[in-house]
C-alpha cells in the first residue's frame, strides 16, 4: 500500500468585491486592513503593514491624502441620495433645515463608512501597483494564515 505523503491543498481565492467589502489587504485578500471592525468602539486605526504579506499600505508618504478626494466624492453621493430620499418620504419643498439636520445626521453616521472604504477603494482600484498575486495568496496560505 502506498501512501500519499504530499498534501495536496486547494484554496478557493476570495472575490476581489468580496475581499474589499471585509477590508482585506488587496495582495494577499487575507491579511486585515484595519486594526479593529469598522463599528467597534476601539481604534479606527489602519494597520502599517498587511499581517499576512507584509504589504506596506501607504507606499508613498502622504500616500492617504487622495483618499480624501475619494471620500469626499463618497459623501457627495450619499448626501444627494440621502436628501432625494428625504424629498420622497416626507414629500417637504418648504423647510429646508429637515435637510439640512438630515443631511449632518447621515454624514456623521456615514463617517466611519468613508474613512474606511475611501481608502479601500483607493487601494483596490486606484493603485495598479497592488494587484492581486496569487503566488502570494498561496504562500500566506501554505504559512497558515
Ligand atoms: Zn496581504
Amino acid at each position: 500500500m502506498e501512501i500519499n505523503k504530499t498534501m495536496e491543498m486547494t484554496y478557493t481565492i476570495p472575490s476581489e468585491l468580496k475581499s474589499a467589502m471585509a477590508g482585506k489587504c488587496p495582495r494577499c485578500r487575507t491579511g486585515n486592513m484595519f486594526a479593529s471592525p469598522m463599528f467597534s468602539f476601539g481604534s479606527k486605526r489602519m494597520l502599517e503593514r498587511c499581517p499576512a504579506c507584509d504589504l506596506k499600505f501607504e507606499k508613498e508618504p502622504g500616500y492617504f491624502y487622495v483618499a480624501m478626494y475619494v471620500s469626499y466624492a463618497l459623501s457627495v453621493a450619499e448626501l444627494v441620495s440621502t436628501c432625494v430620499a428625504t424629498y420622497f418620504i416626507s414629500g417637504n419643498l418648504e423647510n429646508p433645515w429637515l435637510y439640512i439636520i438630515v443631511a449632518l445626521v447621515m454624514s456623521l453616521l456615514l463617517a466611519p463608512v468613508n474613512n474606511r472604504y475611501s481608502r479601500i477603494i483607493l487601494l483596490y482600484w486606484m493603485t495598479p501597483l497592488f494587484k492581486f498575486n496569487p503566488k502570494v495568496f498561496e504562500r500566506v496560505k501554505e504559512k497558515g494564515l
